[in-house]
């Protein structure tokens, strides 16, 4: 059984209690928020400040304006009483617990016994929070441990008190998991719960055992991030995304609170040379400048024995590189200082990680999600150790007189997960194997997946049936399309009819959907001349998104994180598409030099067309979204931007859009065929190309800008035509190639895709 939540209360307008009235908001809910009341003129100042942090355009907080208006600004002192009728008031403030526990009493003091009250505290366990409250108020009361940024980072870490009700913990699992998409894990109540006490550990280890063998930042970096499935912000550039002062004041927060015989203890310390960073203004990103720095010079990267900044070198190491194509085992097998810091960070972290149970449970899963959902690790730490090899792990750890957490030695022989039984169990502590529950609607791929073996297969996607629909995963780097992708898509869509299935759904669970076409495959074509090439590869993804809306099954788009470029043109194609509240989408071609060549030009000036019932309009809207390579950052934005269409619809958790996809699969209902369009025509174009002179002369735009977006304005207009001329779908798709070619000839395209491809920065020319 669980509550409804209507109304709910935030106290404490910071980096956490705005970012959660934020979320509340965009899940449709009335919010409170509430900070202290202010000496200035203006009484409700602080909590004002919180509601503006969530316009930072990098890390929007809010879907819409429509969320923003259901957030209520106020103060502790005059607006107290707006929580008497409330369903959850959720406390957010400084990490203190007098100042905590005051306010609990004040909440006590005017609420009823339904009313749900928690804190966002990391350090602080329930009893003492709750100390000397009464059991009515103890009932009622959980911790709801959010991470920052709280609309993008998926872990919430919910831990109940000795005398918390099920109902309580069951109505915010629900609403959390639900509502506000998160990942919930239930945790014990003991320090750093699961995320912070993995995660702080692995950074803090790699961060000393970067320094001990003497490895660059850079170098760190290149280790510790993606070859071991952990986001290449790796440790020294995480320390200066979170803050080197915050990051330093979370391991010693966790230091005061674990146990002396705690292994966080040896490498709890910070840097000596971080103390002299945070007097100097070295703090990180919101400093402009921490382990690296952006000058107009480039990207410096910090010498840590000399404290001064050099030239950062893009760092390509082939022993990185092969990690990321072959797995984590690689790392391990170097016998260098890259191979002896993998090794020594892994061993250390994992074992850490084993060393856990029982103490927080005896289940893996908890403790896997927690890294994944809370660091964005692919992989947890027992994933990580089925791919080592726990065997060979605990060899090598023995080999150097160190000891294995005894749950390591139990799962000697084994691995931490199986498929066996054909479900996905994992390893309980001192037990046998447990089969994975998820709750019902949640279904992720990356389980799913090992469970089935796919109908067609290779290096960049495969497909799958499950549940009589076509399951269609990419899975090559960030996704990226080329001929391999499209090839199974397209042998999806054809099988699926002859095998009788209900449909096709395209959908992965990684980071992101997809980030457009490879650009190295396009490299390869202009620089061996080979346009026709070109043009056949163009052609060849054009009738495959085309297949997509022309199959006589259903097509969903099941999609999360960026769906861009070539990305979006396969979900443009889907007769409908179910999505990520969260969800990245656009065409963003223009950034590279060319024009989206797989039916996103002709695609955007369809939806405008549909959207607006005018030719004209409809042109402009297409050139200008074109031209600027605008993205949503919202399902709400692309569906005002014409990106997706009403009925299409989104889900506030991601690891709900498969099984919502599937479920309604047999439903969707088949886009109809494109009618060709009467074109705008010659005055339109003109006017464009003025508009672009126009951008061009007020220094707005490049003049290769302005050589793109001509060629963008010629497809939505048809160019130098009459008025009133038809175009149809397949001149539009003709005229996107003509586009893309002409512009990928010309050298300031080729610049900007080799940029692009060799600093992984856009450049304007
Ligand atoms: P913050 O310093 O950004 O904000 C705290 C806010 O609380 C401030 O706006 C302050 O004015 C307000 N405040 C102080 N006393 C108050 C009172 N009596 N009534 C109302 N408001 C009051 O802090 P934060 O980073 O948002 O952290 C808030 C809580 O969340 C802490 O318990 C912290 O441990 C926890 N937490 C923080 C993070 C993080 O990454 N920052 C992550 C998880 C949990």
């Amino acid at each position: 059984m669980s509550q409804t939540i209507n109304k709910v209360a935030v106290i404490g307008a910071g980096t956490m209690g705005a970012g959660i009235a934020g979320q509340v908001a965009n899940a449709g809910v009335e919010v409170w928020l509430l900070d202290l009341a202010s000496e200035d003129e203006n009484v409700n100042a602080v909590a004002e400040r919180g509601l503006e942090r969530l316009h930072n355009p990098d890390s929007p907080g809010l879907m819409s304006k429509e969320a923003e208006s259901r957030i209520h600004i106020g103060n502790i002192r005059d607006d107290f009483d707006q929580l008497a009728d409330c369903d959850w008031i959720a406390e957010a403030v400084v990490e203190r617990l007098d100042i905590k526990q005051d306010l609990y009493r004040r909440i006590e003091a005017i609420t009823n016994d339904q009313t749900i009250v928690t804190s966002n505290t990391s350090t602080i366990p329930i009893s003492l929070l709750t100390e000397g409250m009464s059991a009515a108020f103890c009932e009622r009361f959980a911790i709801t441990h959010f991470f920052n940024p709280v609309r993008f980072m998926r872990l919430l870490e919910l831990v109940r008190g000795e005398q918390t009700r099920q109902e309580v913990m069951d109505t915010l699992d629900a609403f959390c998991e639900q509502r506000l998409g998160k990942g919930v894990v239930v945790c014990a109540d003991t320090p750093g719960f699961l995320g912070n006490r993995v995660g702080v550990f692995a950074i803090q280890c790699a961060l000393h055992e970067a320094v001990k063998l003497g490895l660059s930042p850079a170098e760190a970096d290149a280790i510790f991030g993606r070859p071991m499935g952990i986001p290449k912000t790796g440790v020294f550039g995480l320390y200066d995304l979170i803050g080197i002062d915050l990051m330093a004041d979370v391991a010693k927060s966790l230091e005061t609170i674990l146990p002396a015989s705690d292994a966080f203890h040896q490498y709890a310390q910070p840097l000596d040379l971080m103390t002299t960073m945070i007097a100097n203004g070295q703090t990180g990103n919101k400093g402009g400048k921490g382990f690296y720095r952006d000058t107009d010079n480039g990207r410096e990267v910090l010498a840590l024995a000399t404290n001064e900044y050099q030239s950062l070198q893009r760092l390509q190491l082939p022993l990185a590189l092969q990690a990321e194509a072959e797995g984590v085992g690689v790392l391990l097998q170097d016998q260098g200082k890259y191979g002896q810091f993998a090794w020594r960070v892994l061993s250390s972290t994992l074992n850490y990680a084993a060393h856990l149970l029982p103490e927080v449970g005896h289940n893996i899963v908890p403790i896997d999600d927690a890294m994944k959902l809370g660091y964005n690790w692919i992989y947890g730490p027992f994933e990580l150790l089925d791919q080592i090899g726990v065997d060979y792990f605990i060899s090598r750890m023995q080999s150097e007189g160190r000891t294995p957490a005894p749950f390591l030695l139990q799962a000697q022989g084994q691995s931490f997960y199986s498929t066996t039984t054909g479900q996905l169990a994992s390893l309980e502590y001192q037990s046998g194997y447990t089969k994975i529950e998820r709750t019902e609607g949640v279904l992720r791929f990356s389980e799913l997946r090992q469970t089935l073996t796919p109908i067609n297969s290779n290096a960049k996607a495969s497909w799958w049936v499950f549940n009589n629909a076509a399951i269609v995963e990419f899975h090559s780097k960030a996704n990226a399309l080329d001929d391999l992708s499209m090839t199974i898509l397209m042998d999806a869509l054809q099988q699926a009819k002859v095998m009788g299935l209900d449909g096709v759904v395209v959908h992965n669970d990684a980071q992101h959907f997809s980030c457009g076409v490879n650009l190295v495959a396009f490299r390869e074509l202009f620089e061996a001349s080979d346009w026709a090439g070109m043009d056949k590869f163009l052609h060849d993804f054009q009738q495959t998104v085309l297949a997509m809306r022309q199959s006589d099954l259903p097509v969903v788009a099941a999609c999360a994180g960026m769906s861009i470029g070539g990305g979006f043109e396969v979900v443009l194609h889907a007769d409908k598409v179910i999505c990520h509240g969260n969800s990245v989408m656009g065409l963003v071609e223009s950034g590279v030099g060319v024009v989206p060549g797989g039916g996103g030009c002709k695609e955007t000036l369809y939806r405008w067309f549909e959207k607006t019932g005018d030719m004209e309009k409809a042109a402009w809207k297409a050139f200008m979204n074109l031209g600027y390579g605008r993205t949503a950052t919202s399902p709400i934005e692309a569906t005002d931007q014409a990106m997706i269409r009403a009925d299409d619809s989104y889900l506030m958790n991601r690891d709900r859009i498969l099984s919502s996809a599937l479920g309604q699969l047999k439903d969707v209902a088949k886009t109809p065929a494109r009618e060709p369009l009467a074109m705008v025509g010659q005055p339109v174009f003109a006017a464009m190309q003025e508009w672009l002179t126009n951008a061009h002369s007020k220094g707005i735009l490049t003049p290769h800008e302005c050589t793109v977006g001509t060629e963008m304005a010629r497809i939505v207009t048809g160019g130098d035509i009459a008025p009133g001329t038809i175009m149809s779908e397949q001149d539009l798709f003709n005229a996107e190639r003509d586009s893309f070619l002409r512009l990928a000839k010309t050298p300031e395209t080729q610049e900007r895709i080799v940029t692009m491809l060799d600093l992984g920065s856009p450049l304007r020319n």
